[in-house]
């Protein structure tokens, strides 16, 4: 089944207005199965729209109007098709009854025009519109599936969820459609996670679950076949309380949504603070924090110091920590800790990260790419700091190393 949505209006082809109606059907049709194969605009123009219905109904199986059912002379969707196919034009006379009270009950006198929204083609299904006045038509004529929708979005979105969807249902054999749900991991690598929860990916064929691994996060994509969300969710609990179960600590979201965002929500809901001192992250932790919207309330800002010299005069990290033969270095837990507590005293924050670590390729103070310390101190708490190897490129350890300061302080 292939679908074409035309959209009627001379405002849409001046560029007025933005064709959002067209995103929104096409966004529905994806989501029911059904492959829109064009999108078409035209004008308020009788000869236009005919040639634009002669095209679509040479190539699509479905073709779905949205615009010109209103009651002026250039509304004239409704009067092409009827003439196209020699269709007379009736009035539909409950939505007639429903414009006359409307009018009567606003005491404003009703113009002719207005009995051109309850026009109606023969033959065809009434579509209710509850949020305005202009009646909907469905109609199959040769074959061919005809949808006609007022332009206001208002009015054709509950029309095409409370009255198209059915429609179409009851016409033609349309697949129960797909529904998708991620599950977003953090603190585990994409084949400890896999490993866990095997059994599960080869055992499940409906809802099935596909692990993978994009920019330092791990998803776990659950999708089934539903006629509804309510029913998707319902086939998707057992699975997704199976991995909850196993891996809890590490799902921090059940929706497409970065750590950081989750991080950057948690504090905002709190009233809580965190500021963050990276070295071999670079301020990739502060680029990715400031990418979520709203995080100006929750995230201060930060220090980045690379050399130590900066992590000894902006945090005060003491030159033995880093420095010196007996000294533990500036890839240290000791170093983490310091630079964590430096950060929380001068952002006066409530929460202060910090990450140092050997991002690659070589070696740097005899230790080996990839190992990394992230501190964390809490205002009010003994500062805590964990010890990461990490593997893959200078870029992907400085990714996981940001991601891995987040993981550690949602938990
Ligand atoms: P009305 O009864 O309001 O005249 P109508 O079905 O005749 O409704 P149009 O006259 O084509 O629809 O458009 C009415 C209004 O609906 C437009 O001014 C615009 O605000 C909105 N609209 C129309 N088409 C679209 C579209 N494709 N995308 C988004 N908005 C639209
Ligand atoms: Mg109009």
């Amino acid at each position: 089944m292939k679908a074409e949505i035309i959209a009627v209006g001379t405002e849409l082809l001046l560029g007025q207005i933005v064709n959002t109606n067209a995103q929104y059907i096409a966004q529905e049709c994806a989501h029911m199965g059904l492959s829109v194969h064009f999108q078409t605009v035209v004008g308020d123009n009788p000869e236009r729209i005919r040639s634009a219905v002669e095209i679509a109904r040479g190539r699509a199986d479905v073709v779905i109007f949205t615009g010109g059912l209103g009651p002026t002379q250039d509304d004239l969707t409704k009067d092409v098709l009827a003439q196209m196919y020699g269709r007379k034009m009736l009035i539909h006379e409950p939505s007639m009854d429903a414009i006359r009270s409307l009018f009567s009950n606003r005491g404003a006198h009703m113009v002719e025009s207005n009995i051109r929204q309850a026009n109606w083609i023969e033959g065809s299904d009434p579509l209710k519109n509850e949020t305005g006045l202009a009646v909907g038509n469905a109609l199959t004529i040769e074959g061919i599936h005809y949808i006609l929708l007022p332009g206001p979005p208002k009015e054709m979105k509950p029309m095409f969820k409370n009255e198209v969807l059915p429609w179409l249902h009851g016409v033609m054999k349309v697949p129960v459609p797909l529904h998708s749900k991620m599950l977003k991991f953090a603190g585990i690598g994409e084949s400890n996670l896999e490993h866990a929860i095997l059994d599960l990916i080869d055992g499940q064929t409906d809802p099935t679950l596909a692990p993978y691994a994009k920019e330092g996060e791990v998803t776990v994509r659950v999708t089934t076949r539903a006629l509804s969300i309510q029913e998707a969710e319902l086939k998707m609990m057992p699975v997704t309380e199976e991995i909850y179960r196993r891996l809890g600590a590490h799902l921090y979201a059940e929706r497409d949504i970065p750590i950081e965002a989750v991080i950057i929500e948690d504090l905002a809901k709190s009233k809580r603070t965190l500021a963050v001192a990276e070295s071999c992250t670079g301020g990739g932790i502060g680029d990715k924090l400031t990418m979520v919207p709203g995080s100006g309330d929750a995230y201060l800002g930060g220090i980045v110091c690379y050399s130590n010299d900066l992590k000894h005069k902006l945090l005060g990290v003491p030159m033995d920590i880093l420095e010196g033969e007996n000294a533990p270095g500036a890839v240290s837990s000791e170093a983490a800790i310091s630079m964590a507590e430096g950060m929380l005293s001068t952002a006066e924050s409530d929460y202060a990260l910090s990450v140092t670590g050997v991002a690659g390729p070589g070696s740097s103070e005899g230790k080996p790419a990839g190992l990394v310390y992230i501190g964390l101190a809490v205002r009010g708490r003994e500062t805590v700091v964990r010890e990461l190897q990490l593997s893959g490129n200078r870029e992907s350890v400085k990714l996981r190393a940001a991601k891995s300061a987040f993981y550690m302080l949602w938990r």
